[in-house]
């Protein structure tokens, strides 16, 4: 079963793994460049994904792992522009 990723409210942190739901929660309100980060590193150092500089987020097995298009409005707003 491969890593999903979510949006979520309350969180203690950036970012959460919850190993239940098999699913990585992201907290609203944070810079889309800090979740990149903590979302990386919950994948590559907790879980063991392979390494990407720059390319997307893999999940352990190696699948691509989308992020919400909740975090990317005003990127999509920017590239349009
Ligand atoms: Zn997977």
């Amino acid at each position: 079963m491969c890593i999903h990723i979510s949006m979520a409210d309350d969180l203690p942190r950036i970012a959460v793994w919850d190993p239940d739901e098999v699913s990585i929660h992201i907290a609203r309100g944070f810079q889309v460049r800090d979740v990149l980060r903590e979302v990386r590193d919950i994948l590559t150092i907790d879980l063991g994904a392979p390494v990407s500089r720059g390319g997307p987020l893999r999940c352990f097995c190696g699948m691509r792992v989308d992020l919400p298009r909740e975090l990317f409005p005003c990127d999509l707003e920017a590239q349009a522009g």
